[in-house]
């Protein structure tokens, strides 16, 4: 049984005086047991909120990470530096990092490996363009993408990755995958990671959406098979429509 898992990705929002404003507001509203939770903040907060979250069961996630151990790398954070302050989990491959950034395919996998190799969670982040979806060919590239981000991962460590499947032209825009389209998808992803790893792997991964969600949508999608979580963006900024997406 997969446990469902809600997390916000707060991008390049809120100063550490917002962040903990939200934390405590946050923490103290009733949340539904059986429901994992993570708030995937900027660097700069991630100390401050992981003294504020303690005792929550709240997780904390970072947006990014390097993947080299240490080094001349000016304005980069290593996952030795994350796990320090205890951060649960890192968002890998976002499409904004992939589009903006230079995050490349194997930049993920190097990424995810590092991850896991340092005790931190990956939400590895798939996903295809309008384009892309347009020409029929949505299937082929997320798989390739899952593919490549798990090049060199065990079955153990695979076990331990959630995959965010966000489709680029859903995030940030309003337009959300329709459950049909977001369900095909997730299921798409979990038959990879059968031929990948076998049934017991692809059985016990966690698969989010991500795109768009909201506490009006938020629930249809969730109940949606292969679906076992959201990964949310502008949604996840105010506590109270956040708690409704972790109510679903
Ligand atoms: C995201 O940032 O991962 C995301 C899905 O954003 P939004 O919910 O705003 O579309």
């Amino acid at each position: 049984m997969r446990t469902p898992f809600i997390a916000g990705n707060w991008k390049m929002y809120k100063t550490t005086a917002q962040a903990l404003e939200f934390a405590g507001r946050f923490a103290a509203m009733d949340r539904p047991a059986g429901v994992n939770v993570a708030l995937a903040a900027p660097f700069t907060q991630l100390a401050a909120l992981k003294k504020k979250l303690e005792g929550s069961g709240i997780k904390l996630a970072a947006q990014n990470m390097h993947y080299e151990e240490e080094g001349a790398f000016t304005g980069e954070i290593s996952a030795a530096m994350l796990r320090e302050i205890g951060v649960d989990y890192c968002i890998i491959g976002h499409s904004e990092r992939r589009q903006y950034f230079g995050e490349t395919d194997d930049t993920v996998n190097q990424k995810v490996k590092k991850a896991l190799g340092a005790g931190i969670l990956p939400i590895c982040c798939v996903g295809e363009s309008l384009e892309i979806r347009e020409a029929g060919e949505a299937a082929e590239y997320v798989s390739s993408q899952v593919r490549a981000a798990l090049k060199d991962v065990s079955a153990g460590e695979a076990a331990q990755i959630t995959i965010a499947y966000e489709p680029i032209w859903a995030i940030g825009t309003g337009r959300t995958a329709t459950p049909g389209q977001a369900g095909e998808m997730c299921g798409l992803i979990r038959e990879t990671l059968k031929e990948l790893y076998g049934t017991d792997v692809s059985e016990k991964t966690v698969i989010q959406y991500g795109g768009s969600v909201k506490p009006s949508n938020a629930s249809e999608l969730m109940h949606t098979e292969h679906i076992d979580g959201a990964l949310v963006g502008g949604a996840s900024l105010v506590p109270e429509d956040f708690m409704d997406i972790v109510r679903f």
